[in-house]
């Protein structure tokens, strides 16, 4: 039986992903401004024990100041691992990461960091979390403490201010998580699947919160997620990466008009990104299933499913 490739959808079959005047102007001033990040042809192989891994080849992009990216593929396509070399918390095998200009050789306070799991010390209250990162890059008690209560104002976190994080739902986490990030006042805003393990109403909030937090302040996101509705919710842009290897196979310049709303998940722009999304990552996955599929193997699994 002859197995056809799956047709990936162009521009031409879906005209929503070309960009609205308005939405043409927005990238043209994005990309007017200052380079904050440069990846440059990085690459990532692991060794370990179990074999080597490739999991990033040639990797390549740039943000802007104030660009939000977001950074979606499949599950082991090497986006945590991406996320993490430009956190400085991995080391990339090959190639370089600037950032303004200077090469990334570990974590700094340029960049802030929030993962997916529930990282606060479990033994201070929310206000002494956020204090702790600043008071350990020197400043004096007194103003950390403002500091902390102004960013957690702005979360709207003031009533919980003195709990103790068992006392927080998820949701709370997180903001208090992001707004210990952002209180060093970084560069750069690091989130590796950060609304993962919330509930979809929380995380819908959360989103919400997130884009008015990036519109108030001057910061640049990047921003690792594997639902899509998310990334074209949230981006400027998306980097899409495929399965193994994590190689770029697009950067979208996402055509849905700011201010975003959750009314426009259902508007053309945003369809077609979806399906320009969901194309590209199956397609990936795809390629790396037949790859690895014995013949033998291929020809059984088509005659079962014939049957
Ligand atoms: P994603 O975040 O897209 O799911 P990851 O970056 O977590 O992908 O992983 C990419 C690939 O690198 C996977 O095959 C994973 O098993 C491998 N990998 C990640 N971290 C390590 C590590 N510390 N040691 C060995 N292999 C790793």
């Amino acid at each position: 039986m002859d197995i056809k490739k799956p047709k990936l959808f162009t521009n031409a079959d879906l005209p929503h992903l070309r960009q609205s005047p308005q939405v043409r102007a927005y990238f043209d001033v994005l990309k007017s401004r200052d380079v904050i990040l440069e990846v440059k042809d990085v690459g990532k192989k692991f060794d370990s024990r179990q074999g080597n891994t490739e999991a990033l080849r040639n990797i390549s992009f740039q943000t802007h100041q104030r660009e939000f990216l977001c950074v979606v593929g499949p599950s082991g396509s090497g986006k945590s691992t991406l996320v993490r070399i430009v956190a400085g918390l991995e080391e990339e095998t090959s190639g370089e990461i600037l950032l303004e200009g200077k090469p990334v050789t570990g974590p700094g306070r340029d960049r802030g960091m929030v993962f997916q799991a529930y990282t606060l010390f479990p033994w201070l209250t929310v206000k002494k979390n956020v204090m702790f990162g600043l008071e350990i890059n020197g400043m004096g008690r007194r103003k950390a403490e403002a500091q902390a209560l102004r960013w957690l104002h702005l979360v709207g976190l003031d009533k919980f201010v003195d709990a103790y994080p068992h006392q927080l739902s998820g949701g709370m986490k997180q903001r208090v998580a992001i707004v210990r990030a952002l209180a060093n006042q970084p560069q750069m805003l690091l989130m590796d699947e950060p609304f993962g393990a919330l509930d979809a109403q929380t995380r819908a909030r959360m989103q919400a919160h997130l884009m008015e937090i990036w519109q108030a302040i001057d910061i640049t996101v990047l921003f690792i997620t594997h639902d899509l509705d998310e990334a074209i919710y949230l981006a400027d842009r998306i980097l899409v990466l495929s399965a193994h290897p994590g190689e770029v196979m697009e950067l979208i310049e996402v055509p849905v008009p700011r201010p975003r709303s959750p009314s426009q998940f259902i508007s053309e722009e945003f369809l077609a990104t979806k399906m320009r999304l969901e194309e590209l990552i199956y397609q990936s996955v795809y390629d790396e299933e037949i790859d690895e599929l014995p013949i033998g193997e291929l020809g059984a699994t088509l005659s079962r499913d014939d049957s």
